[in-house]
């Protein structure tokens, strides 16, 4: 019976999304669904990117968090719309609270609209939210088993970004087995191993969007 309610949720979930994606797909606006673990740099990769790609395209965000208000206000700061959905109990976000935030922006006149999931290794990945491409950030802190130990993630992204690269010299993390595990869970996967904190790399993630925002 468990079973049952999961995937009557998960089937209600994929109605509204392909119902968001046709939006999109109307307005023309690029939707990337960005997820990781908390604390793996989601909001600090958006605000390098918001500043690199800002005056070439216009960007529009909506936060997910469970709680709290503080990730829309630095977004906020980097100067784009930006919509905070908090989801109180909820570890995701789904199609639904996605789409009840879309009224607040002029889609039409949006090229790129990044939604930054719930911090959370598990969820995110079931819920469709009608978006382009899900991009799964994973950062260096984590350890590098977490690709073979969540694997629906890496599964269901199309790029992985491998943040906190500075900090390898002090962990035990191993690139190159986080690279290959996540190649062998998804082959497609486009990586890029950067440090927004020194910056390095970044510019191949620039250029991966900007790509599919070219290709649009
Ligand atoms: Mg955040």
């Amino acid at each position: 019976m468990k079973v049952k309610i999961a995937a009557d949720i998960l089937n209600a979930n994929e109605k509204i999304a392909a119902e968001n994606r046709d939006l999109f797909r109307q307005s023309g606006v690029l939707v990337i669904n960005l997820m990781s673990s908390p604390g793996a740099g989601k909001t600090t990769l958006l605000e390098g990117t918001i500043a690199a790609l800002k005056g070439r395209h216009k960007i529009a965000v909506i936060e997910g968090d469970v709680a709290t208000t503080a990730d829309a206000e630095r977004i906020e700061k980097a100067g784009v719309p930006v919509v905070q959905i908090n989801t109180g109990s909820m570890c995701h976000l789904d199609g639904s609270m996605v789409q009840s935030a879309l009224s607040e922006f002029d889609l039409d006149s949006l090229d790129l609209l990044i939604i930054e999931n719930v911090g959370n290794l598990v969820c995110p990945a079931e819920f469709n939210l009608g978006e382009d491409h899900k991009v799964m950030l994973l950062s260096v802190a984590e350890g590098d088993d977490k690709p073979l130990k969540y694997p629906l993630m890496f599964h269901e992204s199309s790029a992985l970004v491998i943040n906190k690269t500075d900090l390898i010299p002090h962990t035990n993390f191993d690139l190159e087995k986080a690279v290959c595990d996540s190649l062998s869970i998804n082959p497609k996967l486009s990586v890029f191993p950067l440090s927004c904190r020194n910056g390095e790399g970044l510019a191949a993630w620039y250029g991966w969007l900007e790509g599919n925002l070219n290709g649009r």
